[in-house]
């Protein structure tokens, strides 16, 4: 077993610049389930790797308590917490073997050398490294020395993984290669693992959960489907899904019409209810570019003024209600800059959000 908690955890530094404090992680509370993969993700300096740290108990939280499987661990030693870190930079030992790299921790800990064997080789098997053992780091390629990484960590049996942007170092093909991997290790190991990033698409393809994060504070916490389809506040809606999410103010009309410049929109039958309460007032609507699709039969007419050809799919960028908005259709229908095309905005896939606290309408 290894459940992970965070209780009100808070974690300040000395604002040098400014004097007084800075907060890196405000008053997070979550639960990490058994052998969960569970990803942080947000912008650069939102906490992730703070938070991260902590668990491995690198860093001392301010204020809070962490219990790892149930038993309180505030001052327990790093060494003491059976976890492993996975650090972006790989930090192998230039000077020596693959087999010397992968086995060191284990030869500090006077393990049996039967023992260091035999687990060298399970992890340079699982790893795809056997053949690469009397090699040094520099002789690898990237792809392997992070793969080497990763087999130190798991040659050490811990009971939780944390990796720190493990593929950021790598190049594109790579880093999808590598993330094919993670993700049936995962499976392979049974094992809990804690992942940063600041890459949504990693996010959304390895987490069974994600832990959005942003200025310190979480700000939700779902499986990547929950995430995509019902983010709960205006942040979560623009930060995950690419190109992000499109923002448009709109006059909520009645229950069941919403008005944005000269357009009329209906709102679908089962968000009416949400709806009533902020008749005669503004909201923001929220539409993903996949849903607002090509339709010559549709209501609403706009001039494309971009118009981008990416393969499988195109770009469309029009003015709807003086905001610059983003259509994303299939690679087949082209379309020319200037050109007035009708389309349809899926009303059953809209988010509202309320304009002053940014938290999700229904
Ligand atoms: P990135 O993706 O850029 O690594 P992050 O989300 O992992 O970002 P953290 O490294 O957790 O962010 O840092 C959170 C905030 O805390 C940042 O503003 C950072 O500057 C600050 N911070 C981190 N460590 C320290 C420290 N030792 N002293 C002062 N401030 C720190």
């Amino acid at each position: 077993m290894a459940t992970i908690v965070f209780e009100g955890i808070t974690k300040t530094f000395a604002d040098a610049k400014k004097g007084g404090i800075f907060t890196a992680v405000d008053e997070a509370t979550f639960e990490i389930k058994d052998k969960e993969f569970l990803v942080f993700v947000g912008p650069s300096g939102c906490g992730k790797t703070t938070s991260l740290r902590m668990i491995a108990g690198l860093e001392k939280q301010t204020g809070g308590n962490i219990y790892i499987d149930g038993q309180l661990v505030n001052h327990v030693h790093p060494k003491d917490r059976d976890i492993a870190m996975v650090f972006q930079d790989y930090a192998l030992y230039p000077h020596m073997s693959i087999e010397q790299n992968l086995s060191f921790g284990l030869k500090n800990m006077k393990i049996e050398k039967s023992i260091i064997e035999e687990k060298v080789a399970y992890a340079s098997k699982i790893l795809g490294l056997d053949q690469l053992l009397d090699r040094k780091p520099r002789e690898l390629s990237g792809g392997q020395r992070q793969r080497v990484a990763l087999g130190r960590a798991i040659v050490r049996d811990p009971k939780v993984f944390l990796f720190d942007e493990p593929l950021s170092n790598l190049d594109a093909k790579l880093r999808v290669q590598m993330r094919i991997e993670l993700a049936e290790l995962h499976q392979r190991l049974g094992a809990t693992i804690v992942y940063v990033t600041h890459d949504q698409v990693e996010a959304m393809t390895l987490g069974e959960r994600i832990v959005v994060m942003n200025e310190g504070k979480v700000q939700q916490i779902a499986s990547p489907q929950e995430l995509y389809a019902r983010p709960q506040n205006m942040f979560v809606a623009g930060f995950i899904g690419s190109p992000a999410m499109n923002f448009i103010p709109a006059y909520v009309l009645s229950e069941n019409q919403l008005q944005m410049g000269d357009y009329l929109l209906d709102v679908p039958l089962d968000r009416q209810d949400y709806v009533r309460a902020y008749v005669n007032r503004q909201v923001m609507f929220g539409i993903r570019p996949e849903h607002i699709l090509l339709d010559p039969k549709g209501s609403v007419e706009v001039k494309v003024n971009v118009f981008e050809h990416l393969g499988a799919e195109n770009l469309l960028y029009f003015s709807f209600n003086e905001q610059s908005v983003i259509s994303k259709t299939a690679g087949e229908n082209f379309i020319k800059a200037g050109e007035t095309i009708a389309m349809t905005f899926q009303m059953e896939k809209m988010h509202l959000f309320d304009i002053e606290t940014k938290q999700r309408i229904g």
